[in-house]
């Protein structure tokens, strides 16, 4: 039996060594890795939001990356590779709160798991976030 922390680190190494065949589906040999750590509707939820291409990545001028995926009522927001917390990863829908944070059902939400296969695989919509509306603040920032 492992410790959630144990799974959580299996879950990194399975995600980070997944693999596209040449027709950019997962590999069977990937698939089968997936099933080990996480529940089929866990995984058909994430492949079906990258397949929607649900899961952006924005970047600021000033270098900070974070995930956005769209879900039918709501935008989540995604945080990856935080460092120095039990969690690697993090996001802001009511899922993740109950079966991550308070419950422990799950060691991450679709959104996540999208996320990271998505980052893995290189399935992002990637877009630069528009900054004018900001820049007026910070214009009286020395
Ligand atoms: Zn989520």
């Amino acid at each position: 039996m492992l410790l959630p922390a144990e799974l959580l680190r299996l879950a990194d190494t399975v995600i980070d060594s997944l693999d596209l065949d040449s027709s950019q589906y997962l590999t069977d040999e990937s698939l089968h890795k997936l099933h080990d750590v996480f529940p089929d509707s866990l995984i058909l939820a994430a492949l079906d939001l990258i397949d929607q291409r649900k899961v952006t990545e924005s970047v600021t001028p000033w270098g900070f990356v974070e995930y956005e995926v769209l879900s039918s009522t709501a935008t989540h927001i995604v945080y990856v590779g935080l460092p120095k917390t039990l969690m690697s990863s993090y996001c802001t829908c009511p899922a993740f709160n109950f079966t991550v944070l308070e419950t422990g059902q799950s060691l991450m939400c679709k959104h996540v798991l999208a996320t990271r296969l998505a980052i893995r695989l290189a399935f992002l919509f990637v877009i630069s976030v528009d900054v004018t509306a900001l820049s007026s603040q910070n214009e009286n920032n020395n």
